[in-house]
């Protein structure tokens, strides 16, 4: 569903504004309570791109927009061909002339995949920002329209080549970085240990510093409609082998797990992904701590046991980055870890 949308409250743009085309998805900043001061109770995904752009004054003088419904999904909900499907998407946005930049909102629960997803395999310089919002669009200090804002204002300034950035709370973040840290306050979204790479207010963007590993056009990966089977496991007092076991049963290609500290893995767990990593399933060491990067445990544990090590991505994203390494064919424990230190 790909309808134009003109924001009927913004006025006639100038002809030399940034054109910025805003891809909707659903989520919280198009979701609607039954009362203004419901903000947990409501349905997420109901409000569409033009109504979320109506209640957005000064749009208009900052930008040319274009919008798209592209789905209208609670987050949470994300199937891998609408992954697909955005991801082509802002492709062929970002491969048109008439397009400076793109806006996409999202729900917050799983945006920061979405992000590091599109962060690898999107091909494009031009700016693409996330945004989202933690009240809905109903809610008294609904959080989703200067968010929106803003995301627009960023899109519309930022220099070239940043990769895929997240606008929240006036804060810019690296896709590759940020995750949401909280159920319910607005400042929900932090990049544990790095930091923003900048913020956005009142019309003003500044950047603090740039992303290092490569991204979008650096990237080697690109959007394909397969989409391996990766699963993710945890490990935790008293652990069973059950979850792993039938996850090898069920044929998964990868699990990645969230390990207790440093990814250090319950002796009972180890021994099941051990089995698992023998009969061909990549095996990825992340930690369930939320920050900090889990080391490589060389000959010891890695290199015995054929394990990965995720370094600094959290297991979500070193999902993410599995899922597309394996489906581009890289295989095995080395050239899987060779993909995990890279991006
Ligand atoms: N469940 C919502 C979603 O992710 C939460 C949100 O957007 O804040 O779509």
């Amino acid at each position: 569903m790909n309808t134009p949308v003109t924001p009927s409250s913004s006025p006639t743009p100038a002809h030399t504004l940034p054109r910025i085309a805003v891809l909707a998805t659903g989520g919280t900043i198009a979701g609607a309570a039954p009362d203004a001061t419901n903000t947990a109770g409501y349905q997420a995904g109901v409000i569409g791109v033009g109504q979320l752009l109506d209640a957005v004054p000064g749009l208009g003088a900052i930008a040319r927009i274009h919008a798209e419904q592209v789905a209208s999904i609670d987050s949470k909900d994300m199937p891998l061909a609408l992954w697909t499907q955005l991801a082509q998407r802002v492709n062929a946005l970002l491969a048109s002339d008439d397009v400076d930049g793109v806006v996409i909102t999202h729900g917050t629960d799983t945006l920061e995949e979405t992000a590091y997803l599109l962060h690898l395999t999107v091909k494009g310089t031009k700016p693409v920002v996330m945004t989202a919002a933690m009240r809905p669009a109903s809610a008294l200090s609904a959080d989703g329209p200067l968010n929106l804002l803003n995301a627009v204002t960023v899109a519309a300034n930022a220099a070239a080549g940043q990769g895929v950035l997240v606008a929240f709370n006036n804060r810019i973040h690296c896709a590759r970085d940020v995750t949401k840290v909280s159920t319910y306050a607005v400042d929900a979204f932090q990049s544990p240990e790095v930091g923003a790479l900048g913020w956005v207010q009142d019309g003003r963007v500044e950047f603090q510093r740039r992303a290092l590993r490569p991204h979008t056009v650096d990237s080697a990966f690109v959007i394909g409609a397969q989409w391996p089977q990766v699963e993710i496991v945890a490990s935790y007092a008293g652990v069973s082998r059950a979850a792993v076991d039938a996850l090898v049963v069920a044929g998964v290609r990868g699990i990645v797990v969230a390990g207790t500290g440093n990814g250090s893995l319950h002796a009972t767990l180890q021994q099941a992904l051990a089995d698992a990593a023998a009969q061909g399933v990549a095996i990825v060491r992340a930690s369930r701590t939320g920050s900090g990067h889990v080391m490589r445990n060389g000959a010891a544990q890695d290199g015995a046991l054929g394990f990965v090590s995720a370094g600094t991505l959290n297991p979500y994203k070193a999902r993410v980055l599995l899922m597309l390494a394996l489906a581009a064919g890289h295989a095995g424990a080395a050239a899987l870890q060779q993909v995990f230190d890279t991006y």
